[in-house]
């Protein structure tokens, strides 16, 4: 479905941005990588399907990085058709005890980088006049949690900036729409299993059920598959007139 289409995945070498990597791979997709850490298994994985896969380096905490990357997909894979905005971290405390270096990291990775990758991304998919962009925000953008300031205010940022990206090119096949996913068993999550299990005195299983119990009624983890099915289907013709879009994947979490 999407071969001859080129797709940079931000955040990519694992959990969420990882299996929408996969996906689009296996739906024909060239895909451009970028994150840290397991770099050389998470190109493997998606070789088996994208023999040409790349991976990028860059810190999207830094615009010129951000820029230069794109650039450097338009220029090796042909263009960057499919922008999926991925990349993110956490940090969870109360706003006096928050560090201001966190919170500018946060703002920085989670939200401006969609901004500086878009910015970059846009005029060669207006030029071809078809483009995909998905930034994968969260359920945070739609409502909040204590203890997670940056992290809230950069998702409710990012669907602004998801709103008005679609608004730019309502009349054009560029599409940009939001994926909200409520807890997923990633990384970045399983930090947060942890220090619960630890401050509750409790074991992983029951830290586990506990996290969910609270805000997700479904009782059940959103799988990154889950996310990248939406993924796939956001960049097929069924999905052309959805635009602008923030769509939660969260077992019913905002939905009480
Ligand atoms: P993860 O920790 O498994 O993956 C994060 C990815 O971002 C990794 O590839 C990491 O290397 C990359 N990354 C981090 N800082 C970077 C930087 N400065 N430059 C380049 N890459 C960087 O986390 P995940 O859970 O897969 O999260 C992916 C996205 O999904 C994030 O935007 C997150 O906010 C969002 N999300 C996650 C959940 C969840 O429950 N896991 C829920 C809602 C939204």
């Amino acid at each position: 479905m999407l071969t001859g289409k080129t797709a940079l995945v931000t955040g990519s070498t694992s959990g969420i941005g990882l299996g929408i990597a996969l996906a689009l791979a296996q739906n024909g997709a060239r895909v451009m990588l970028n994150g840290f850490g397991d770099v050389d298994g998470a190109l493997a994985q998606v070789r088996r399907h994208d023999p040409k896969a790349v991976h990028d380096g860059a810190d999207m905490s830094q615009p010129a990085q951000i820029e230069a990357m794109v650039r450097r997909c338009e220029a090796e894979l042909g263009s960057c058709d499919i922008l999926v905005n991925n990349a993110g971290i956490q940090h969870v405390a109360a706003i006096p005890d928050f560090p201001a270096e966190r919170w500018d990291a946060i703002i920085a990775i989670n939200l401006s980088s969609a901004f500086h990758a878009l910015r970059a991304a846009l005029p060669g998919m207006q030029r071809r006049n078809w483009g995909r962009v998905i930034n994968v925000a969260s359920v945070h953008g739609l409502v909040a949690s204590a203890n997670k300031s940056a992290y809230v205010a950069a998702k409710h940022g990012i669907i602004g900036l998801t709103k008005v990206a679609a608004l730019e090119n309502a009349t054009t096949g560029i599409t940009v729409n939001a994926i909200c996913p409520g807890w997923v068993l990633t990384p970045l999550v399983q930090t947060q299993v942890d220090a619960r299990a630890a401050a509750d005195g409790v074991d992983i299983e029951e830290a586990k059920r506990r996290l969910l119990a609270e805000k997700q009624p479904s009782l059940q983890f959103t799988t990154p598959d889950q996310l990248a099915a939406l993924a796939v289907f956001l960049c097929s013709p069924g999905a052309d007139n959805i635009r602008g879009a923030a769509i939660n994947v969260d077992g019913g979490w905002v939905a009480q």
